[in-house]
Protein backbone atom coordinates (compact mmCIF):
# COMPACT_ATOMS: atom_id res chain seq x y z
CA UNK A 1 0.00 0.00 0.00
CA UNK A 2 1.47 3.33 -1.07
CA UNK A 3 1.97 6.47 1.70
CA UNK A 4 -0.86 8.11 0.06
CA UNK A 5 -3.24 5.26 0.55
CA UNK A 6 -2.02 4.27 4.10
CA UNK A 7 -2.62 8.36 5.22
CA UNK A 8 -5.90 7.62 3.56
CA UNK A 9 -6.96 4.92 5.29
CA UNK A 10 -5.99 6.12 8.70
CA UNK A 11 -8.06 9.69 8.04
CA UNK A 12 -11.05 6.82 7.19
CA UNK A 13 -10.73 5.36 10.14
CA UNK A 14 -10.42 7.73 12.33
CA UNK A 15 -13.81 9.62 10.40
CA UNK A 16 -15.70 6.64 11.46
CA UNK A 17 -13.97 6.64 14.78
CA UNK A 18 -15.00 10.51 15.44
CA UNK A 19 -18.58 10.05 13.90
CA UNK A 20 -19.21 6.91 16.04
CA UNK A 21 -18.70 9.34 18.90
CA UNK A 22 -21.21 11.71 17.46
CA UNK A 23 -23.60 8.94 17.24
CA UNK A 24 -23.36 8.07 20.46
CA UNK A 25 -23.88 11.52 22.46
CA UNK A 26 -26.84 11.86 20.37
CA UNK A 27 -28.04 8.39 21.62
CA UNK A 28 -27.36 10.39 25.10
CA UNK A 29 -28.74 13.51 24.37
CA UNK A 30 -32.03 12.21 22.79
CA UNK A 31 -33.17 14.42 19.79
CA UNK A 32 -30.42 17.15 19.77
CA UNK A 33 -29.06 16.56 16.44
CA UNK A 34 -29.14 19.83 15.17
CA UNK A 35 -27.05 20.50 17.75
CA UNK A 36 -24.86 17.87 17.35
CA UNK A 37 -24.17 18.79 13.35
CA UNK A 38 -23.64 22.20 14.48
CA UNK A 39 -20.84 21.28 17.19
CA UNK A 40 -19.50 18.81 14.66
CA UNK A 41 -19.12 21.51 12.02
CA UNK A 42 -17.87 23.75 14.01
CA UNK A 43 -15.38 21.50 15.25
CA UNK A 44 -16.22 22.71 18.58
CA UNK A 45 -16.94 19.04 20.03
CA UNK A 46 -14.03 18.90 22.66
CA UNK A 47 -14.61 22.52 24.22
CA UNK A 48 -18.43 22.70 24.91
CA UNK A 49 -19.40 22.54 28.54
CA UNK A 50 -22.81 21.63 30.66
CA UNK A 51 -23.60 21.86 34.29
CA UNK A 52 -21.12 19.80 35.77
CA UNK A 53 -22.03 19.08 39.35
CA UNK A 54 -25.87 18.57 40.13
CA UNK A 55 -27.36 20.56 42.88
CA UNK A 56 -30.00 19.89 45.17
CA UNK A 57 -33.86 21.43 44.64
CA UNK A 58 -32.70 23.33 48.06
CA UNK A 59 -29.46 24.23 46.55
CA UNK A 60 -30.63 24.92 43.09
CA UNK A 61 -33.35 27.93 45.12
CA UNK A 62 -30.19 29.39 47.25
CA UNK A 63 -28.71 29.65 44.51
CA UNK A 64 -31.70 31.81 42.01
CA UNK A 65 -32.59 33.33 45.56
CA UNK A 66 -29.49 35.11 45.69
CA UNK A 67 -28.75 35.56 42.17
CA UNK A 68 -32.08 36.07 40.43
CA UNK A 69 -33.80 39.39 40.93
CA UNK A 70 -36.82 37.87 38.40
CA UNK A 71 -36.95 34.13 40.60
CA UNK A 72 -37.24 36.26 44.36
CA UNK A 73 -40.67 37.64 42.92
CA UNK A 74 -42.03 33.66 42.02
CA UNK A 75 -44.35 31.87 44.72
CA UNK A 76 -43.20 28.06 45.52
CA UNK A 77 -45.29 26.90 43.05
CA UNK A 78 -43.82 28.81 40.70
CA UNK A 79 -40.24 29.06 41.26
CA UNK A 80 -40.55 25.17 41.92
CA UNK A 81 -41.43 25.63 37.89
CA UNK A 82 -38.34 27.76 37.24
CA UNK A 83 -36.14 25.32 38.97
CA UNK A 84 -37.45 22.36 36.43
CA UNK A 85 -37.59 24.47 33.46
CA UNK A 86 -34.08 25.51 34.29
CA UNK A 87 -33.04 21.82 34.14
CA UNK A 88 -34.67 20.33 31.62
CA UNK A 89 -33.24 23.98 29.42
CA UNK A 90 -29.82 23.05 30.41
CA UNK A 91 -30.23 19.49 28.68
CA UNK A 92 -30.55 21.07 25.63
CA UNK A 93 -27.56 23.92 25.43
CA UNK A 94 -24.09 23.98 25.14
CA UNK A 95 -21.72 26.52 26.59
CA UNK A 96 -18.23 27.35 24.83
CA UNK A 97 -15.73 29.59 26.31
CA UNK A 98 -13.87 32.11 24.18
CA UNK A 99 -10.53 33.76 24.38
CA UNK A 100 -9.59 31.44 27.32
CA UNK A 101 -12.41 32.22 29.92
CA UNK A 102 -13.39 28.79 31.60
CA UNK A 103 -17.13 28.48 31.66
CA UNK A 104 -18.43 27.78 35.12
CA UNK A 105 -21.36 25.75 36.45
CA UNK A 106 -22.89 29.46 38.29
CA UNK A 107 -22.30 30.77 34.65
CA UNK A 108 -24.22 28.05 32.92
CA UNK A 109 -27.18 28.46 35.63
CA UNK A 110 -26.83 31.82 35.14
CA UNK A 111 -27.41 32.11 32.07
CA UNK A 112 -30.10 29.61 31.79
CA UNK A 113 -32.16 31.03 34.34
CA UNK A 114 -31.82 34.25 32.02
CA UNK A 115 -33.56 32.20 29.55
CA UNK A 116 -35.90 30.40 31.80
CA UNK A 117 -37.21 34.33 32.95
CA UNK A 118 -37.45 35.39 29.41
CA UNK A 119 -39.86 32.40 28.39
CA UNK A 120 -41.67 32.04 31.43
CA UNK A 121 -45.10 32.77 30.55
CA UNK A 122 -44.71 30.83 27.27
CA UNK A 123 -45.06 26.94 26.59
CA UNK A 124 -42.52 26.38 24.52
CA UNK A 125 -39.26 27.88 26.61
CA UNK A 126 -36.73 26.18 25.17
CA UNK A 127 -35.01 28.36 22.65
CA UNK A 128 -35.10 25.54 20.00
CA UNK A 129 -32.44 27.09 17.43
CA UNK A 130 -30.35 28.75 20.15
CA UNK A 131 -28.13 25.60 21.43
CA UNK A 132 -24.64 26.88 21.60
CA UNK A 133 -23.95 29.99 24.13
CA UNK A 134 -20.55 31.58 24.02
CA UNK A 135 -19.08 33.49 27.05
CA UNK A 136 -16.28 36.05 26.15
CA UNK A 137 -14.21 37.31 29.13
CA UNK A 138 -14.94 40.87 27.72
CA UNK A 139 -16.22 42.97 24.44
CA UNK A 140 -15.15 41.02 21.59
CA UNK A 141 -14.76 42.39 17.87
CA UNK A 142 -17.37 41.03 14.97
CA UNK A 143 -16.49 40.95 11.92
CA UNK A 144 -20.44 41.15 10.91
CA UNK A 145 -20.57 44.52 12.23
CA UNK A 146 -16.64 45.35 12.10
CA UNK A 147 -16.87 47.00 15.66
CA UNK A 148 -16.46 45.59 19.30
CA UNK A 149 -19.26 44.85 20.56
CA UNK A 150 -20.32 43.33 24.22
CA UNK A 151 -23.34 40.74 23.13
CA UNK A 152 -24.10 39.09 19.71
CA UNK A 153 -27.13 36.79 18.29
CA UNK A 154 -26.32 35.05 15.22
CA UNK A 155 -29.69 32.90 13.61
CA UNK A 156 -27.31 31.53 11.08
CA UNK A 157 -25.22 29.27 13.41
CA UNK A 158 -27.65 29.37 16.46
CA UNK A 159 -25.52 30.86 18.85
CA UNK A 160 -25.67 33.58 21.64
CA UNK A 161 -22.26 35.08 22.22
CA UNK A 162 -21.97 37.42 25.14
CA UNK A 163 -19.47 39.64 27.13
CA UNK A 164 -19.38 37.69 30.43
CA UNK A 165 -18.53 41.03 32.82
CA UNK A 166 -21.72 42.25 31.41
CA UNK A 167 -23.75 39.89 31.53
CA UNK A 168 -23.27 40.22 35.57
CA UNK A 169 -23.12 43.72 35.70
CA UNK A 170 -26.88 43.76 33.44
CA UNK A 171 -28.27 41.25 36.99
CA UNK A 172 -26.48 42.63 39.50
CA UNK A 173 -27.99 46.70 38.69
CA UNK A 174 -31.32 44.81 38.65
CA UNK A 175 -33.08 48.35 37.83
CA UNK A 176 -31.13 50.71 35.74
CA UNK A 177 -32.97 49.08 32.50
CA UNK A 178 -29.92 47.84 31.02
CA UNK A 179 -29.37 43.99 30.64
CA UNK A 180 -27.15 42.43 28.21
CA UNK A 181 -27.99 38.80 28.64
CA UNK A 182 -31.98 40.05 28.21
CA UNK A 183 -31.16 41.71 25.21
CA UNK A 184 -29.65 39.15 23.79
CA UNK A 185 -32.77 36.83 24.15
CA UNK A 186 -34.73 39.00 23.66
CA UNK A 187 -33.46 39.53 19.81
CA UNK A 188 -32.69 35.17 20.08
CA UNK A 189 -36.46 35.15 21.15
CA UNK A 190 -37.56 37.65 17.86
CA UNK A 191 -35.81 35.29 15.77
CA UNK A 192 -36.36 32.11 16.84
CA UNK A 193 -40.20 32.25 18.20
CA UNK A 194 -41.65 34.92 15.59
CA UNK A 195 -39.90 35.10 12.39
CA UNK A 196 -38.99 31.44 12.38
CA UNK A 197 -41.96 29.56 13.99
CA UNK A 198 -45.19 31.29 12.53
CA UNK A 199 -45.66 33.46 15.20
CA UNK A 200 -45.67 36.84 13.92
CA UNK A 201 -49.29 37.58 14.24
CA UNK A 202 -48.04 38.21 17.73
CA UNK A 203 -45.54 39.96 16.85
CA UNK A 204 -47.39 42.36 14.43
CA UNK A 205 -50.23 43.46 17.02
CA UNK A 206 -46.94 44.66 19.29
CA UNK A 207 -45.15 46.14 16.93
CA UNK A 208 -49.08 48.35 15.92
CA UNK A 209 -48.53 49.19 19.38
CA UNK A 210 -44.52 49.51 19.74
CA UNK A 211 -44.51 51.95 16.47
CA UNK A 212 -46.18 55.07 17.59
CA UNK A 213 -43.67 54.99 20.74
CA UNK A 214 -40.73 54.50 18.70
CA UNK A 215 -41.89 57.03 16.21
CA UNK A 216 -41.83 59.66 19.21
CA UNK A 217 -38.81 58.85 20.05
CA UNK A 218 -37.33 59.16 16.84
CA UNK A 219 -38.47 63.36 17.01
CA UNK A 220 -36.99 63.02 20.15
CA UNK A 221 -34.97 60.06 22.34
CA UNK A 222 -33.48 62.44 25.61
CA UNK A 223 -35.13 62.08 28.33
CA UNK A 224 -37.62 59.28 27.33
CA UNK A 225 -38.46 56.30 29.77
CA UNK A 226 -37.34 53.92 27.25
CA UNK A 227 -33.27 54.57 27.56
CA UNK A 228 -32.07 56.06 23.58
CA UNK A 229 -30.45 52.43 22.23
CA UNK A 230 -34.32 51.92 21.81
CA UNK A 231 -34.68 54.63 18.56
CA UNK A 232 -32.20 52.67 17.20
CA UNK A 233 -34.44 50.00 14.63
CA UNK A 234 -37.61 48.39 15.51
CA UNK A 235 -35.71 45.41 16.77
CA UNK A 236 -33.29 47.33 19.61
CA UNK A 237 -36.23 48.49 20.31
CA UNK A 238 -37.93 45.18 20.92
CA UNK A 239 -34.52 44.38 22.91
CA UNK A 240 -34.65 47.23 24.90
CA UNK A 241 -38.44 46.81 25.68
CA UNK A 242 -37.69 43.68 27.35
CA UNK A 243 -34.88 44.89 29.82
CA UNK A 244 -37.47 47.10 30.81
CA UNK A 245 -40.36 44.74 31.48
CA UNK A 246 -38.06 43.01 33.33
CA UNK A 247 -35.74 45.79 35.36
CA UNK A 248 -38.56 48.49 35.76
CA UNK A 249 -41.97 47.20 35.05
CA UNK A 250 -44.15 49.45 37.58
CA UNK A 251 -42.65 52.16 35.27
CA UNK A 252 -43.28 50.90 32.49
CA UNK A 253 -46.75 50.39 33.38
CA UNK A 254 -47.43 54.01 34.29
CA UNK A 255 -45.28 55.21 31.56
CA UNK A 256 -46.60 53.69 28.48
CA UNK A 257 -49.15 51.77 29.43
CA UNK A 258 -50.96 50.56 26.04
CA UNK A 259 -47.08 49.16 25.07
CA UNK A 260 -46.51 47.47 28.73
CA UNK A 261 -50.09 45.49 27.83
CA UNK A 262 -48.80 44.71 24.49
CA UNK A 263 -45.53 43.30 26.44
CA UNK A 264 -47.77 41.15 28.92
CA UNK A 265 -49.83 39.60 26.15
CA UNK A 266 -46.50 39.09 23.40
CA UNK A 267 -44.58 37.27 26.66
CA UNK A 268 -47.47 36.15 28.37
CA UNK A 269 -46.25 37.35 31.85
CA UNK A 270 -46.95 40.45 33.97
CA UNK A 271 -43.74 41.48 36.21
CA UNK A 272 -45.61 44.06 37.58
CA UNK A 273 -48.32 42.15 38.76
CA UNK A 274 -45.60 39.93 40.41
CA UNK A 275 -44.72 42.95 41.92
CA UNK A 276 -48.17 44.20 43.00
CA UNK A 277 -48.63 40.64 44.76
CA UNK A 278 -45.98 41.36 47.33
CA UNK A 279 -46.28 42.45 50.91
CA UNK A 280 -45.29 45.89 51.15
CA UNK A 281 -42.35 45.21 53.56
CA UNK A 282 -40.80 42.21 51.83
CA UNK A 283 -40.14 43.87 48.24
CA UNK A 284 -40.03 47.46 48.02
CA UNK A 285 -42.31 49.02 45.16
CA UNK A 286 -40.50 51.88 44.55
CA UNK A 287 -36.96 49.31 44.31
CA UNK A 288 -37.72 48.24 41.84
CA UNK A 289 -39.25 50.95 39.46
ZN1 LIG B 1 -29.42 44.56 20.27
Amino acid sequence: MSPIKRIGAVLFIYAIYYSTRIVRKQINLGNFRLNQYVLQRNGELRNYKRLNNKLSSKELDAFLTDKIPFYRLLDSSESMLFRNRLLLLLRTKWFVGRQGINVSDEMILTFGALMVQVTFGLNNFLFPHFQRIAIFPDIFYSKLFERYVKGLTVYHTGIILVSWPHVEHGIDNEHDKINLGLHELAHALYLDYFEHRNMLNGFDRWTNKALRVFEKMQLNSKDFFLREYAATNIHEFWAVCVEHFFEAPIEFREQLPELYSEMCKILKQDVAALIDRLPNDYYSKAKIA
